[in-house]
């Protein structure tokens, strides 16, 4: 890439990180399969323990395949530096690790993926982390329930069960004011849609298990660090102010700068909680990245086409998808991701339960199952899967009544897709 013009998002996605394998002369990423490196020397091997110089170790705290991800995703979201760990959760897990004590609090939007509500009230409750949830599309709400305990906020660009925008420059604007850095859950959008970095976030975590790989084969998460939040001096956050005795009282504030923040994820929450991701998945994330621009492009354009159809479908009573006209979230999806709504919404049948058992066993193209982001198109009929247990209150307050039917639309022919919602609508 020549030096001057800033390389433009679909050239990054392809070109990030990358670069021939200086020994073999391999052009696509090779899977660096190894669990660890040979040190050159022992002055070599002190340096990289004692974080005085970069290099590979051992593959639970870095790895040169997941290196080029790292870097790619950094680039994609214009970060300072990224860190790919297993799963989405585990960047969930090691992104809050680097920040919270017990007795600290999150204030959190109320609308988010059903696993990160699990992960919140249960998990992290028990490791002393209190959750203050708030409704997502209110900021006041946010700046009403930050405490002096509270060290993050934290939302979905676009937010479950999809439909939903989340307006992050004024959230951004409360985590500022409460001098707390904000934490995007970009999952949904991917960098290609929106980018929150531009809007006021501090950190952005991904589940790139999702449109990031985007083909339904991988399980795998990034954190993103922004490299806006000033670390240094504030007693708050110890991790990254106060000096490490394992690196000889090295704080990682100073030495690392704005990029300090994925220095602590991996030095301390990757070594000594572990989710490292393998070398394989990180190959297959970067080859789903690749073609993120086009993939979402379609993805978003046959979810519009999708929804439209639906709208105008005697047996449909609601759809929820901010690309049309009359949704309370349009203006929102203007402002934050003109070229696409995503490609995750709910709607509605006027059947209720027994029509969304019905459509869901009718369907021959989409796939019956619990997963977004797949180049397949997917559905999911809540009240009799993911949200069973609930009571029908608890249902429709989640947005999982018994008439809502979850769609995650994929990149077939749409007229494909319409003609297998027609026939299992009929
Ligand atoms: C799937 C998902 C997660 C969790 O990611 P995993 O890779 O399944 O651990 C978190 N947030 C959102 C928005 C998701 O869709």
């Amino acid at each position: 890439m020549s030096e001057g013009k800033k390389p433009g998002f679909n050239t990054l996605a392809i070109h990030a990180g990358a670069q021939p394998d200086p020994t073999t002369g391999a052009r696509a990423t090779p899977i660096y399969q190894t669990t660890s490196f040979v040190f050159d020397d022992v002055d070599h091997a002190a340096s990289l323990f004692g974080l005085q110089a970069f290099g590979n170790i051992y593959t639970r705290i870095t790895n040169p395949t997941t290196a080029v991800l790292e870097e790619r995703m950094a680039a994609l979201e214009g970060g300072t530096a990224a860190l790919a760990v297993a799963s989405g959760h585990a960047a969930q897990l090691i992104a809050l690790h680097a920040l919270m004590r017990p007795g600290d609090e999150i204030v959190a939007a109320n609308k988010l993926y059903g696993g990160s509500i699990n992960q919140f009230t249960h998990s992290f409750k028990s490791f002393g982390w209190e959750v203050k949830w708030v409704d997502a599309d209110d900021p006041a709400a946010f700046a009403a329930a930050v405490t002096d305990k509270t060290r993050a906020i934290f939302c979905e660009s676009i937010a479950n069960p999809g439909g939903v925008i989340t307006d992050i420059a004024a959230i951004a604007k409360v985590a500022k004011n409460a001098n707390v850095p904000l934490i995007v859950d970009n999952t949904m959008a991917t960098p290609y849609l929106i980018r929150p970095f531009e809007h006021g976030a501090d950190i952005v975590v991904h589940s790139a298990t999702k449109f990031l790989g985007g083909h339904g084969n991988s399980i795998a998460g990034v954190i993103v660090d922004g490299g806006s939040f000033d670390w240094a001096g504030d007693a708050r956050y110890p991790m990254l102010s106060a000096p490490r005795a394992e690196y000889q009282s090295m704080v990682l504030a100073e030495t690392f700068g704005n990029f300090a923040f994925a220095i602590a994820c991996r030095v301390l929450g990757l070594r000594d909680l572990g989710p490292a991701l393998s070398p394989m998945n990180a190959f297959l994330v970067l080859t789903g990245i690749e073609t993120l621009a086009l993939r979402m492009q379609r993805h978003c354009d046959n979810a519009q086409k999708v929804a439209e159809y639906l709208a105008g479908h005697p047996k449909v009573s609601w759809v929820s998808y901010p690309g049309l006209a009359s949704d309370r979230y349009h203006a929102l999806h203007q402002t934050y991701c003109p070229k696409g709504a995503g490609a995750v919404f709910t709607f509605g049948l006027a059947g209720g339960y027994d029509a969304g058992v019905s459509l869901v066993s009718k369907l021959k193209l989409f796939s019956h199952l619990a997963n977004i982001g797949d180049t397949r198109s997917l559905v999911i009929h809540p009240a009799s899967t993911t949200h069973r247990q609930l009571s029908d209150e608890q249902k429709v307050a989640a947005g999982a009544g018994p008439d809502v039917v979850r769609l995650s639309v994929g990149i077939e022919d749409v007229e494909d897709i319409i003609a297998d919602l027609e026939q299992g609508l009929a």
